[in-house]
């Protein structure tokens, strides 16, 4: 007998000849999240198994492997061998382990090896009667049980688990390549690049900061959203772009109406110099349909003209309340509503155009001299890592 987590990961994506190439980088994702050398990640018929930890560390090992995405969820087990006798004395063992209070079980049982000479029905009524006699408090419930008794029996070995624990499911980060976030500190961009980093793309992220206009508690509030999206990837890169000059020389020549669209051009500018530097395949923003003036279709397109890398913007069809809530389920939101002076509050027109024609932007750009300052906010771009290392 033998404690374990017994990992299940979505089989949808495995199908076909990426099924390799996804189990190596999903064992190599619960590794780093184990995080420890005294942990064995093994990968064997469609499920990963960790081994050989501190069962005192049973309950952090859980928190980190259900965040690894590609995990559809984490079975608490104990592994026994496969005769009737010894695995109903490990379901009642396991059972009562259980705290008090469950009213109601069911017992379920998988076969994977079909050889095995116990029908699945015949083992579940067999287990259900011992269980009854064991614990006459407990009554069957096939549709809603308090407690799901599930049994596993694979060709090594039985497995046998009360609990099952859901994982956030996708893909494991960095199969999908990596991708720059633009991080602003609001609601919107964390979730953002949650969703991509779901989809299996790595994350660095870059955030525009104009001191003094924002200060050290921005800057930090940036870095602890960073670390919060680290929980499911490991650390993030957060390259800290200083945006001030380049804010202050717009605010000065920009027809007032186009200064949020000249600053965002001049923002996917930047994040995609630094995210071809970096190798990323793509740009990521907050942005959803109209949900302001520069966020309607014909400032999407103004901002995103001219760029070399697609730019995903995973939130374009949610309503506000929508992307509040999931940021409210990811915990980013607490860190996103701490009160702040916002940059772009200090530059914001009074009447921004809702419907910019392309021309005239791309004309009131060409005739500011931005170039320098470009260089210069490149050049000066500092790296800080956000979030433990995994
Ligand atoms: P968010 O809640 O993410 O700040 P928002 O609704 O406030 O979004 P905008 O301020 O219009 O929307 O910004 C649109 C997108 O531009 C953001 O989602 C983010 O991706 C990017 N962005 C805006 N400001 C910054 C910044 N200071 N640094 C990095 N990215 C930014
Ligand atoms: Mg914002």
């Amino acid at each position: 007998m033998e404690k374990l987590l017994l990992v299940k990961y979505a089989e949808i994506h495995l199908k076909g000849l990426n099924r390799p190439f996804f189990e190596r980088r999903l064992v190599a994702a619960l590794r780093r999240a184990a995080g420890s050398d005294a942990c064995r990640v093994t990968l064997r018929g469609s499920r990963c198994y960790l081994t050989g930890y501190d069962p005192a560390d049973e309950d952090s090992l859980i928190e980190a492997v259900r965040h690894v995405f590609g995990v559809h969820s984490v079975c608490p087990a104990v592994s026994c061998d496969r005769d009737m006798e010894t695995i109903t004395r490990t379901a009642l063992g396991a059972l009562s382990a259980l705290p008090p209070g469950g009213a109601s079980f069911k017992v379920q049982v998988r076969r994977a090896d079909k050889r095995y000479p116990i029908r699945s029905m015949d083992m579940a009524r067999d287990l259900g009667a011992r269980v009854l006699e064991r614990f006459p408090e407990l009554r069957v419930d096939l549709t809603r049980p308090d407690i799901l008794l599930t049994v596993e029996v694979r060709d090594e070995a039985a497995y046998v688990y009360t609990r099952e624990i859901p994982g956030w499911g996708g893909m494991p980060v960095g199969t999908a390549g990596s991708a720059a976030l633009l991080l602003s500190g609001g609601i919107d961009s964390p979730v953002a690049g949650w969703m991509m980093m779901k989809r299996g793309l790595r994350l660095i992220a870059v955030h525009f900061f104009s001191f003094p206009y924002t200060g050290e508690l921005a800057r930090r509030k940036v870095l602890d959203l960073a670390a919060s999206l680290a929980r499911w990837s490991g650390s993030i890169p957060v390259h800290v772009v200083p945006f001030t000059a380049i804010q202050e020389k717009l605010y000065e020549e920009a027809p007032e109406e186009l200064l949020t669209l000249l600053m965002r051009r001049a923002m996917m500018r930047i994040a995609g110099e630094i995210a071809a530097r970096e190798g990323c395949g793509a740009l990521i923003t907050g942005e959803s349909l109209g949900q302001v003036a520069s966020q309607t279709l014909e400032a999407l397109r103004a901002t995103g003209d001219g760029l070399a890398l697609p730019v995903l913007r995973p939130l374009i069809g949610f309503d506000k309340e929508e992307i509040v809530e999931r940021a409210r389920t990811l915990g980013t939101y607490d860190i996103s509503v701490r009160p702040y002076e916002d940059c772009c509050t200090v530059f914001t027109p009074r009447h921004p155009a809702t419907r910019p024609r392309l021309e005239a932007v791309r004309a009131a750009e060409a005739a500011i001299d931005l170039e320098e300052l470009i260089r210069a906010a490149i050049d000066g771009t500092v790296v800080e890592i956000a979030g433990a290392g995994k």
